[in-house]
């Protein structure tokens, strides 16, 4: 199907682009690698009368560590993160996941900031997001803010960013080397939506317990879901099967998803416990600990 008429610009500066989205406000939406939002337009799912395309501003494109985060600029495509040889070497969890967001096409335009502006229930990135503590940086003419990924995902496909605002940068703790993380995603083929997925990063003590960990869902409720429960049981404990069985029996209690194609309600909560269970068991495997 062909979009409806909407007016087009294409600021050359973040300041122009959040001006833009200032004078036009809910009538307006940023188009970034427009892998979900063109479609959604297509179907008359969206029907913006204004897009602000961000494609040519400069400087959004930045991969870089500063003050212990990983900065990923609004323009970093999926692809930027696959490739990216220091990535996949030392972020585990997000090295797993850009390679099984979507398919090669999708990832090659799709952003990582817009997939977590998306929010789409079934979406990678934020589960991904959850479990590695993330920060959203968002920017208004008021000036910018940054946000925990919690706060930032508030329900389906709906953020805490407002009228007028755009995100410029999604922020990802460096991970040390006794940190670890991993995803695990059943799709019915690849370049699916996840029928079910498991975001899991942790980091052990010196004595080898858990220090610290986040546990993301995805897919198995209207947004990605914290197991915090999950979590609670983990942290401070030196990890045991039955502990880790325990955890993920929490991302089942808290999964409500709904039945459809890719499987029964059943089925869907039971692999979110399944998943947890690999994802834990894979990043320990990753840090040399066998359970
Ligand atoms: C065939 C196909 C398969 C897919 N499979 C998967 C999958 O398996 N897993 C998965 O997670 N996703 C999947 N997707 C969705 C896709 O990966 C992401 O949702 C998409 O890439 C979002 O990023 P984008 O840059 O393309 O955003 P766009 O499509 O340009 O925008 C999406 C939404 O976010 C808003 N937005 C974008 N950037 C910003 C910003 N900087 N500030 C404020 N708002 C912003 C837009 O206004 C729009 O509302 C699939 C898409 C397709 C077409």
């Amino acid at each position: 199907m062909i979009p409806g008429a909407f007016d087009y610009h294409r600021p050359s500066s973040v300041e122009e682009a959040v001006a833009l989205m200032g004078q036009y406000g809910l009538e307006a939406r940023i188009l970034a690698g427009g892998q979900s939002l063109i479609p959604a337009m297509r179907y008359r799912l969206a029907q913006p009368a204004v897009l602000v395309d961000i494609n040519k501003l400069p400087n959004l494109a930045y991969l870089s560590e500063e003050n212990g985060m990983l900065r990923v600029g609004a323009l970093v495509r999926d692809t930027d993160v696959e490739f990216h040889q220091d990535i996949q070497s030392r972020y585990h969890l997000i090295a797993d996941v850009s390679q099984v967001v979507a398919d090669p096409i999708v990832r090659y335009r799709g952003t990582v900031v817009g997939s977590l502006c998306h929010n789409d229930p079934s979406g990678d990135w934020a589960a991904t997001a959850i479990a590695a503590r993330a920060q959203m940086v968002i920017r208004g003419q008021g000036g910018e803010r940054t946000e925990a990924i919690d706060d930032f995902i508030v329900d389906s496909f709906t953020t805490s960013i407002q009228e007028g605002e755009m995100a410029v940068e999604a922020r990802f703790p460096v991970p040390n080397t006794r940190t670890s993380g991993a995803y695990e995603k059943i799709e019915r083929k690849v370049g699916d939506y996840a029928t079910a997925a498991a975001a899991v990063q942790l980091e052990l003590a010196q004595d080898g317990t858990i220090k610290e960990i986040g546990i993301g869902v995805t897919a198995v409720a209207l947004k990605a879901l914290r197991v915090a429960e999950g979590e609670k049981l983990l942290r401070g404990q030196k990890p045991t099967r039955d502990l880790i069985r325990a955890a993920a029996e929490e991302a089942a209690k808290i999964a409500d998803p709904n039945p459809d194609a890719r499987g029964s309600k059943e089925y869907k909560k039971d692999m979110a416990r399944v998943l947890v269970g690999r994802g834990l068991v894979k990043a320990l495997g990753r840090l040399g600990v066998k359970i």
